[in-house]
């Protein structure tokens, strides 16, 4: 499956000058939600994804994703491997468990994004999950952004990786591209302006 087809052919993979969440500059940038639109193709990804899975003959019970990125990759993945689903969300910043959702002790929680890029967001959502009782066996995207190995990829784990070593993670495709720190990104210099994403139309 070529998932950077699928990203391009839904207008996923943007060009332009982008402020990314960890505060670096980007030329490109990966909205998965323009993909994720047409839920046929979110079947397929998920399903394609819910495979490599259990060829590696991880157990799942349950699939936990961070609000909002993870939730529509999260919800089709859980129900490509027919388990539970619940999500984590911020509440004031701090990344918490709420809706009623409870995990149950050795409870073996698969965590998915929509695109891993340094993995924060989903290492503090399991976090909670730990916190809660459950035990984390994998780490699952879409998209790997290239700072963290997945299996079956020969990227090497880049420092700013923020995934356990000890944990298997599960991605479709690795899309490598170049990150700028803002004092020194080429973009800036040229007199543009880097803009967040979604926050114009993106
Ligand atoms: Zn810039």
């Amino acid at each position: 499956m070529d998932i950077k087809k699928i990203y391009m052919d839904a207008d996923a993979l943007l060009e332009g000058h982008f402020k990314l969440s960890s505060g670096n500059h980007s030329r490109f940038y990966l909205q998965s939600a323009k993909v994720l639109e047409d839920p046929k193709v979110a079947k397929v990804l998920a399903e394609t994804l819910a495979k490599e899975i259990r060829k590696n003959g991880l157990k799942v019970d349950t699939v936990c994703a961070p609000a909002l990125g993870g939730l529509i990759a999260g919800f089709a993945l859980a129900q490509a491997l027919d388990v539970r689903f619940i999500f984590a969300e911020r509440v004031d910043g701090v990344m918490s468990i709420r809706r009623g959702f409870e995990v149950s002790s050795g409870e073996k929680v698969l965590m998915c994004e929509d695109i891993i890029t340094t993995g924060g967001s989903a290492m503090e959502a399991a976090k909670v999950v730990k916190e809660l009782g459950g035990e984390i066996v994998g780490i699952s995207a879409l998209a790997n952004r290239g700072f963290c190995k997945r299996e079956g990829s020969d990227i090497e784990t880049k420092p700013n990786c923020k995934l356990p070593q000890d944990i298997p993670f599960f991605a479709l495709a690795d899309f490598t591209f170049e990150i700028y720190a803002p004092d020194d990104c080429p973009l800036c210099k040229d007199g543009s302006e880097a803009i967040k994403p979604g926050s114009r139309g993106n």
